[in-house]
């Protein structure tokens, strides 16, 4: 029993002294916290947040099983640069890129090159760098001007590309999505191609509709500018969510470096990788194709390690969850999750086109992603925004967002369905979005117009 009342641990929390109060959020404050009290203030303030299960805006993953919970508790101190004290880390790292290059048909996965990344962001980066430093040496050797590199790409590109070209100095190329041409599919690509080209972004799996742009109609449409005006212009694949989900739902569709114009493929080991924020990887099609020059060789850690990454430490957890997952799922494992969430995104896109009220944009059928639109004339009363705010107060986080440019008049509403997301727990949702609609459409008089904030997750 403690002698002094006022200390006894009492629940509930925030009775005892100096716990009525404010914690402080812009400067440190003066004194320490009781660490169960700071801890339940940090813990109470996320529950403000979203539940991460319910949020259909997200790629990335939020569920992951026990086994991989106790390694990432096991792990959480590994530092991926630190290769040389985390040897078995940095030839897991190894491990894993290898098995995505060959995943992604490398004429030769053992001999060519990858590195794990903190996400497609920088994934996407050092592809891009890498594009125009091979630009850069070849336009120097010919005694040509290096002033004005593009970067040629769909209007509908993840925004990563833009921070790209934003960043170094390339100039964007965007080629407008429209309805006859709903992606980047090598229409009239001659004229967006021009000798400061320094390579083509293909995505698969576009954030805005999940669907694939047709990479060999793109490689096609290079093959012929390239026998026209000898202009040899490389292709990145964004694979954000399909390099993950094409080797297993789509193994024939050729995307990958069975073409051989496409240089390197990058991919989001968060999203349809399955583990959890902070992990990506970046392929090469060979060793030759990532200029010399952007690895550098860091000799303070102990050892002499070749590193190519725009970060320097970064957490190794997520890299040693790719591998057990690699493991526990194999091939075949890998195939079933992504069927499992192709599955209910068919079923729910099927449910939702089925209402009068929408029209579908895509099916869910390439990567688990599908968008629809309301249907033209359905109503004056309400618009997409206002059915995502609806979900939201039932604790479904489902965006509605403007289409980019030429289709910027138009907006959708998105349905991302990942591992986790079960068929049952989608049934839920689809009845939420029928009784919404109907609410909405029982409106006697319109909703009040107000500007609404941009859900979109990228
Ligand atoms: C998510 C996404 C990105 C960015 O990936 P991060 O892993 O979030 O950095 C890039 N491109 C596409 C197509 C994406 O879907």
């Amino acid at each position: 029993m403690a002698t002094n009342p006022e200390f006894i641990q009492v629940n509930p929390l925030f009775a005892r002294p100096g716990e009525v109060t404010l914690a402080p959020r812009y400067q440190l404050g003066e004194d320490q916290m009781a660490p169960d009290t700071a801890y339940q203030i940090v813990h109470d303030e996320i529950k403000l947040d979203g539940n991460s299960r319910l949020n259909l805006a997200t790629f990335v993953g939020t569920w992951m099983d026990d086994h991989a919970r106790r390694l990432y508790a096991e792990s959480f101190d590994k530092n991926m640069i630190d290769k040389d004290e985390y040897p078995q880390t940095a030839a897991i790292e190894d491990y894993c890129w290898h098995i995505v290059a060959d995943l992604w048909h490398a004429p030769e996965p053992r001999s060519t090159i990858g590195t794990s990344t903190i996400g497609s962001s920088e994934a996407c980066m050092l592809g891009g760098l890498a594009f125009k430093r091979r630009w850069q040496h070849a336009r120097r050797a010919a005694g040509l001007s290096t002033e004005k590199p593009n970067l040629v790409m769909s209007s509908a590109v993840q925004v990563c590309w833009e921070k790209f070209c934003n960043y170094w100095d390339v100039e964007a190329r965007l080629v407008p999505v429209t309805d006859e041409h709903p992606c980047l599919d090598g229409h009239d690509l001659a004229d967006y191609v021009d000798e400061n080209t320094i390579g083509v972004v293909a995505i698969m799996g576009v954030t805005y509709t999940g669907i694939y742009e047709p990479v060999q109609e793109i490689a096609a449409a290079l093959d012929e500018i390239q026998a026209r005006t000898g202009l040899d212009v490389p292709i990145h694949v964004d694979g954000a969510s399909g390099g993950m989900v094409a080797p297993f739902l789509q193994p024939d569709l050729v995307w990958d470096f069975r073409l051989e114009r496409v240089h390197s493929i990058s991919t989001s080991a968060h999203k349809y990788g399955l583990v959890y924020p902070g992990l990506g990887w970046v392929v090469w099609r060979s060793r030759d194709l990532l200029p010399e020059d952007m690895v550098f060789e860091v000799s303070y850690l102990g050892g002499n390690m070749p590193t190519l990454a725009l970060n320097f430490s970064r957490p190794g957890a997520q890299v040693l969850l790719q591998y057990y997952l690699f493991l526990r799922l194999g091939f075949d494992g890998f195939r079933k999750v992504q069927q499992a969430s192709q599955d209910v995104a068919m079923y729910l896109s099927k449910g939702i086109g089925a209402n009068d009220a929408f029209t579908l944009v895509s099916d869910g059928s390439d990567i688990p992603v599908f968008a629809w639109q309301l249907t033209a004339g359905h109503t004056d009363k309400w618009n997409l925004h206002h059915l995502s705010d609806r979900l939201r107060a039932r604790g479904w986080l489902v965006p509605a967002y403007p289409m980019p440019d030429n289709l910027a008049d138009r907006t959708v509403q998105r349905i991302v369905v990942r591992n986790g997301l079960s068929l049952d727990l989608a049934s839920r949702l689809l009845t939420a979005i029928t009784e919404e609609t109907d609410y909405l459409d029982r409106l006697e008089a319109p909703m009040p117009a107000e500007k609404h904030h941009s859900g979109f997750a990228h």
